[in-house]
């Protein structure tokens, strides 16, 4: 059926608890009261990204952008916007809070932005195959299938430059050959969509807006290490991504492109769901093949590694869900391509959560590259409230500290190891200075507490004495050599514990250390704090 518009309603979890499945049904009954049902086309989509306001409403072809939208303003935009032609002036979203009629979408892309994982978000709607299929879905995977040998396609993807998006950056192709030769005939392949960063979204936003893409590519990297069933590791408290993947699954099967001799092939897939609980270090990946398992989500030792080792001690691939999004398009459009965006040590894009005191919150596609300055100045709009950028954390509590003097630092996974950051899991948290320093760290550091699995000494006990002692010090307790108990305990579990999150926990402290030790002294020594925010001002007054 021909339809003269389509309404796109943002379907994400942060839309649903602000009412988009109202807002939707809504736009349904009003537009059939109108008798419009047979010219305009409701549709489910998924994030537009930065700057937008949730939840949103997009009418194509108009290009126009409702946000945020509640139940209220639906009537008049089904009355003015579709049956009198007339779009509503004051509810078009405007990035400048101009609110004129006008066409938004021009700012999407956002001038610095380049979409490729997120290329189908906020542009389809996630839970219709035939969408997925109209941009270019699933050829890459009839091209390998029908065109290119398994190890034509390693080549094409090492020779893409792709690295891991999950945090530690390794190269995706090398990670598949290592698969592809490791010795049996039963192998697997694993989706990490088990995200668990604070201020980290990107994963679920993405499986939210287009979880084919992720489909496809599993079933590519199959094909090419030669593993015939797939397994997606994803959070129990992602309900959205779960019920988007189970339709997605269910719609490729029935399309012919998982299962049994997928296009005529000889090559058959299957990709399943396993629901994490919500523990952190199930991202880590030895602890997430023991959960898939059915085991209690703890690591084991490496070597032997996953390529050799991994689910069921078969040759397994663990990727990421953004590292799984970038091949379809490397495919498709080639290595060269992919290899034109970013830097040339590290190619493509990089998806960001930018969260904290900036004025544009959300989910931002760049080249790696970018500087943080671009990024949180231009993308992110800039500090919020007109205070001064104290710190950015990078990748999350386990990624690194980034003071004003960094700004000018490229993103991408080298530039940021020589100043001891990274890029980790791609959340950004802006802070400014109206907070208190050992507030920030106690912070962090409650996150490692609560999340460490409890399997090793350095990290288990570790995290709780630098708690204790941060809280002490909050509290107007500090004594002189709380800061170098501090260092060597921070020095301490990163040397000695275990797995990634104990060898990454005391990163927040050690750099704020760093970098604002006169704070930390002002609370032990003077016993007060600088910024006065923290529960010393509250101690100060009770002493007073
Ligand atoms: Fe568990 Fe922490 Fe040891 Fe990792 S470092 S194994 S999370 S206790």
């Amino acid at each position: 059926m021909f339809y003269r518009s389509h309404v796109l309603v943002e379907m994400t979890s942060n839309s649903l608890v602000r009412g988009a499945a109202q807002i939707k049904e809504r736009l349904e009954r009003e537009i059939e009261r109108l008798g419009l049902d047979k010219e305009i086309k409701v549709l489910e989509t998924g994030s537009l990204g930065a700057a937008l306001p949730s939840p949103f409403v997009v009418v194509y072809p108009d290009n126009i952008v409702y946000a945020p939208v509640t139940v209220s303003d639906v009537k008049r935009i089904v009355e003015e916007h579709f049956w009198k032609g007339r779009p509503v002036g004051d509810l078009i979203f405007s990035p400048s809070e101009r609110r004129e009629i006008g066409v938004f979408l021009p700012y999407f892309p956002l001038t610095k932005e380049k979409r490729v994982v997120l290329r189908n978000s906020g542009q389809i709607d996630p839970t219709n195959i035939e969408e997925y299929i109209a941009r270019d879905g699933y050829l890459a995977l009839s091209r390998v299938l029908t065109e290119m040998t398994p190890e034509e396609v390693i080549a094409e993807v090492k020779k893409s430059g792709l690295l891991g998006r999950g945090g530690a950056g390794f190269p995706t192709g090398l990670k598949w050959e290592f698969t592809k030769n490791a010795e049996g005939v039963e192998k697997y392949i694993v989706c990490n969509a088990d995200e668990g960063e604070p201020g980290t979204f990107k994963d679920r936003l993405i499986l939210e807006g287009d979880p084919h893409s992720i489909i496809e590519a599993m079933a590519i990297a199959g094909y090419a290490v030669g593993a015939g069933e797939g397994y997606i590791y994803v959070r129990g408290e992602y309900p959205q991504s779960i019920n988007h993947l189970r339709i997605a699954i269910e719609q490729a099967r029935e399309y012919g492109l998982l299962g049994e001799n997928i296009l005529g092939s000889s090559f058959s897939f299957e990709v399943r769901i396993r629901k994490g609980a919500g523990a952190y270090i199930c991202g880590e990946e030895t602890a997430l093949l023991e959960s898939i398992e059915g085991k209690r989500g703890i690591p084991r030792n490496k070597p032997p590694y996953p390529a050799q080792e991994g689910l069921w001690g078969k040759p397994t691939v663990i990727n990421n869900v953004e590292t799984l999004a970038n091949i379809p398009p490397i495919i498709l459009q080639g290595a060269d391509w992919f290899r034109s965006i970013g830097t040339p040590t590290c190619t493509g894009t990089k998806v960001f959560t930018l969260t904290g005191n900036v004025n544009n919150l959300g989910l931002i596609e760049v080249p790696m590259g970018i500087t943080l300055r671009e990024l949180i100045f231009e993308v992110g709009g800039g500090i919020r409230g007109g205070h001064n950028l104290k710190l950015v954390q990078t990748g999350g509590p386990s990624g690194g500290t980034m003071t004003p003097d960094l700004l000018d630092v490229p993103m991408a996974f080298d530039t940021l190891s020589r100043y001891d950051s990274a890029l980790g899991s791609g959340a950004l948290t802006v802070i400014d200075d109206t907070h208190c320093i050992v507030d920030v760290v106690r912070n962090f550091m409650e996150f490692f507490l609560y999340e460490s699995c409890g399997k090793c000494t350095p990290c288990r006990v570790g995290t709780k004495r630098i708690v204790e002692i941060l809280n002490r010090i909050s509290e107007g307790r500090g004594e002189p050599s709380d800061l170098e108990n501090l260092r060597y305990m921070g020095e301490h579990i990163k040397s000695t514990s275990f797995c990634g999150l104990g060898q990454a926990a005391p990163n927040p402290l050690l750099r704020s250390l760093s970098f604002f030790e006169e704070e930390f002294r002002a609370h032990l020594e003077e016993k007060r704090c600088p910024v006065d925010t923290c529960s010393m001002k509250t101690k100060t007054k009770i002493l007073i």
